[in-house]
C-alpha cells in the first residue's frame, strides 16, 4: 500500500521544468554589448600519441587521444568577460 503512493509521487516529480535561468534569445556580453564573438577556454588538454617503433628504428604514430582537463570557460571574444553562466546555453546552440 505504501508502495502505490510511493509510484504517485514518482511520477510528479517526474515532471519536465524548463530551465528558466538560461537566456531564451541571442547572448550578448553585458560589459561591452558584444553579441558576435565569443570565445570557450579550456584551462588544459592533455594530447596522448601511440607511436609504432618501426624495424628501421622510426616511430609512425598509431592514434591521438585528448582529455580535457579542467573548467570550460566561455568568454566575450571581445573584452574577455566571463560569460560561463551562459556555456551550456552555448553548447545547446552550436551547430
Ligand atoms: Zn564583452
Amino acid at each position: 500500500m505504501d508502495n502505490r503512493i510511493g509510484k504517485e509521487q514518482a511520477r510528479s516529480v517526474q515532471k519536465v521544468q524548463l530551465p528558466l535561468h538560461e537566456p531564451l534569445g541571442r547572448i550578448s556580453c553585458p560589459r561591452c554589448g558584444n553579441s558576435v564573438n565569443f570565445v570557450e577556454q579550456l584551462e588544459s588538454v592533455m594530447v596522448t600519441t601511440t607511436y609504432k617503433q618501426n624495424t628501421d628504428g622510426s616511430f609512425t604514430p598509431v592514434e591521438q587521444n585528448s582529455d580535457t582537463y579542467g573548467e570550460m570557460s566561455f568568454l566575450c571574444g571581445e573584452c574577455g568577460y566571463d560569460l560561463t553562466p551562459f556555456h551550456a546555453h552555448f553548447r545547446e546552440m552550436v551547430f
